[in-house]
């Protein structure tokens, strides 16, 4: 078989990996994707080729804890099986922060590596995690080149107000800046809409990545020109368990009258926050939108008014807006976040098509509605792949 190219995005919790068939003169071609879940814990996991037959992975019920490098060993047991492990060309690595110096996918070795490490104060939630799975997939490919592609990448094109703070100019120098996030989503939603509609593309676009995390970003022609995330994937719209944007003199105030130490701020900002913080239920958004809980509903209300208040926010640092995509867990599946989020947007050019929003159809404004709203699937992997066949030299 061919050069076979496997993705892999580490997480605190979990582990999701593709493989890809290199195709020539074509864009890599899924052979299955897969996650495990609950790592640190007693973790599972399952495989879905793209033939759509699924299997599970295993992990020996005695162990108590599967760390990272026990889940990449379960997937190079399903690549023995599958037959694809002697095919492995390359390891591409979703990167989450790249810092001033880490921009274009790049080879990983000890100084990369290095320079990853110095970047887990700004992204504690998943720098550490997306080390560990370069690490481990080192051990199990020891001769097989792995590249690191950074979210970041996408937003080193914003101009100068769109990426600063208003902070003395020596914190921007030193590298205190808007970085922003979820930049390969970015990068391929901007790409399948020039193929979708190319007209749109080349104009103003706001995208809403709204998953688990969740952004949204202005682009210009397919660039990069505001995001709602900033130094840190902390900043912006409420999440799953983060807070969003907030007022630093909050920090303050618990620093200085409730005598939280960082390790306590920082676990209340982004691990008991956002969605699961004030529903008190979940981070879940299926969950929550099942829940008769008044505090469920308040969290996605928040969640709901955020995106709208960014969205007019961002359509301000462009020329307006000539379209909105969605994407991402929510923002594919959620009829009720699109269509509350939207509402009463006609002042925007937004008019809705009630029925099309319902039916998660891929244009979901009304055919008269100046604004066109696209749903589309997001595919980061894809763009991980790519960049890892371009940048390891793989050729089919
Ligand atoms: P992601 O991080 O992109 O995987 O998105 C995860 C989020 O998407 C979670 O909050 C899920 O509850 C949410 N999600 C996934 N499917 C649905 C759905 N059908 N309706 C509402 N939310 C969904």
């Amino acid at each position: 078989m061919g050069p076979v190219i496997l993705t892999l995005n580490a997480g605190s919790s979990s582990l999701k990996f593709a493989a890809f068939a290199l195709v020539k003169g074509a864009e890599p071609s899924q052979l299955a994707s897969g996650q495990i879940e609950g790592i640190g814990a007693t973790a599972q996991g399952s495989v879905k080729t793209a033939a759509g037959e699924k299997s599970d992975l295993t992990f020996d019920p005695s162990l108590r804890r599967v760390d990272h490098q026990v889940a990449m060993d379960a997937i190079l047991g399903w690549l023995r099986q599958a037959g694809y492990d002697s095919s492995v060309a390359a390891v591409g690595h979703r990167v989450v922060h790249g810092g001033l110096h880490l921009v274009e996918p790049k080879l990983i070795d000890e100084s990369v590596i290095a320079t990853l490490k110095g970047l887990i104060p700004l992204a504690p939630l998943h720098e550490p995690h997306n080390i560990a799975g370069i690490l481990a997939a080192m051990k199990a490919f020891p001769s097989t080149p792995q590249v690191a592609c950074f979210d970041t990448a996408f937003h080193r094109s914003h101009p100068f107000v769109d990426d600063t703070f208003a902070l003395p100019r020596s914190y921007y120098d030193e590298g205190v800046r808007r970085y922003g996030f979820h930049g390969l989503s970015y990068e391929f939603i901007t790409r399948k809409l020039g193929k979708i509609a190319p007209k749109i593309a080349r104009k103003d676009v706001v995208i809403a990545h709204l998953g688990n995390g969740a952004s949204m970003c202005a682009v210009h022609d397919g660039r990069a020109v505001a995001t709602t995330m900033g130094f840190t994937a902390l900043d912006g719209l409420s999440m799953g368990t983060r807070c969003g944007q907030l007022d630093p003199g909050v920090v303050l105030y618990l620093m200085t009258e409730k005598k939280m130490n960082a390790d306590e701020i920082s676990d209340l900002l982004w691990k008991n926050s956002g969605l699961k913080g004030m529903s008190g239920i979940s981070q879940d958004m299926r969950e929550l939108e099942t829940s008769d809980s008044p505090a469920a509903r308040d969290a996605i209300a928040y969640f709901v008014s955020r995106i709208r208040r960014e969205l007019a926010g961002l359509a301000g640092t462009v020329d307006g807006v000539e379209a909105v995509v969605f994407t991402a867990g929510i923002g594919e599946n959620s009829w009720k976040v699109r269509e509350a989020a939207l509402n009463g947007m006609e002042w925007m050019g937004i008019h809705l098509d009630v029925e099309a929003n319902r039916a998660n159809a891929q244009i979901i404004s009304a055919k008269h509605s100046p604004t066109t709203v696209f749903i589309i699937p997001t595919n980061e992997e894809l763009m991980i792949a790519e960049h890892t066949v371009r940048t390891a030299g793989v050729t089919g």
